[in-house]
């Protein structure tokens, strides 16, 4: 089967592009190397606990944005979350954001389950990508497991410098990473810790999330209180960017005990292993963006990029990404 777009990366940005390509009847597929959809629009269990792990929460100022966010609120894939509440660092952020339902990932399902389910290749790491074809050319996507794909286009939604790793022995790699060396991303560091209610209390002091103004931590939030773990006290903790690329490479431990040092909360409770975990996300937010909303390498390439790196840094600046990359696309294929 020859496809005529390969979207690389099925997090909000491939999602998005995904809905414009079914809408015009194309023939695509989405590979991602994660189990499920979503991309950084993650959530994982530990034991009972449930945790957004990922994006936390965001919100709409784009009116292309705010007609299709309303959509998924009248369709309960999100709800709306008040941040109106006195923060310890300042803000100048709006008080409205919007949540996933049931968590940040569920969202992400959501958005999946609109698409076929046969245009999903989950779990397939894509390691080389090569152009072939006299007369017509093609692209050969070739993953880690399963058969290679076929396709006229790609799309390449994966963080920009990941992507353009992945073009650097193609024709067009050169002009990729002089893209991706105009892009910054900030890593973050994240704790993801079971804990007793009277701990969640000294953190969060009844509020569902907390901004630090500190050193070592930026935001913390309470997935009980959201409403992402129902049954059990599950708190993120996110590093700051600076303290998150210091660490990056020391141990999960003496990371998570900095973090709970930072949140007044004492480490002896990191003794049992199974209620905690590190999150280490290399590329996290973007700092430094491109201008553009997308990039297109021109006709004899066939290449494609989209993604947070494009725009506002943010979900909404990669729906846009995605949604708008796809949008110029089907008037050419
Ligand atoms: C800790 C953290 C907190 C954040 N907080 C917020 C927030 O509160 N609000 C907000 O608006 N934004 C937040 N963000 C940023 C937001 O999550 C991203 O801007 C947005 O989700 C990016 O979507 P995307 O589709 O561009 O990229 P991604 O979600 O990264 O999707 C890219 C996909 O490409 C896949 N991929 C990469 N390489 C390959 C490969 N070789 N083969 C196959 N698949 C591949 C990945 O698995 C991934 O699923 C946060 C991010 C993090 C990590």
């Amino acid at each position: 089967m020859l496809y005529d777009v390969a979207i690389i990366g099925a997090g909000v940005a491939g999602l998005a592009a995904g809905q414009v390509l079914q809408r015009a009847n194309k023939k695509f597929v989405m590979i991602d190397k994660g189990k499920s959809p979503g991309g950084r629009l993650a959530t994982r269990r530990i034991g009972g606990a449930i945790f957004d792990h990922g994006a936390q929460f965001f919100h709409a100022r784009d009116s292309r944005f705010v007609e299709v966010v309303q959509s998924w609120l009248d369709r309960g894939f999100i709800r709306e979350w008040n941040l109106g509440e006195p923060d310890s660092a300042e803000s100048a952020v709006p008080s409205q954001g919007y949540i996933g339902q049931p968590s940040m990932n569920g969202f992400a399902k959501h958005l999946a389950a609109d698409l076929p389910s046969e245009v999903f290749r989950l779990a397939q790491k894509v390691v080389r990508l090569t152009q072939n074809g006299s007369g017509e050319t093609f692209w050969h996507v070739e993953c880690e497991s399963g058969d290679p794909i076929l396709s006229r286009t790609l799309l390449l939604t994966a963080p920009l410098p990941q992507a353009a790793n992945l073009l650097r022995n193609t024709a067009i790699g050169e002009d990729a990473m002089a893209l991706a060396n105009q892009v910054t991303f900030q890593s973050c560091l994240t704790l993801l810790i079971l804990l007793e209610p009277t701990l969640i209390e000294t953190i969060f002091h009844g509020h569902s999330y907390r901004r630090f103004g500190g050193d070592v931590l930026s935001w913390g939030a309470d997935n009980y209180a959201k409403g992402v773990s129902p049954f059990v006290g599950a708190v993120t903790l996110q590093a700051s960017p600076d303290f998150s690329r210091v660490y990056y490479n020391s141990s999960d431990e003496e990371v998570a005990n900095s973090i709970l040092e930072a949140a007044g909360i004492s480490h002896k409770i990191l003794m049992a292993k199974e209620n905690w975990q590190l999150k280490k996300w290399r590329y996290a937010i973007p700092e430094k963006t491109l201008p553009q909303q997308f990039a297109d390498f021109g006709k004899s390439s066939r290449i494609l990029l989209a993604g947070d790196a494009f725009g506002h840094g943010n979900i909404e600046g990669a729906w846009l990404s995605g949604h708008e990359c796809a949008c110029a696309l089907v008037d050419k294929i």
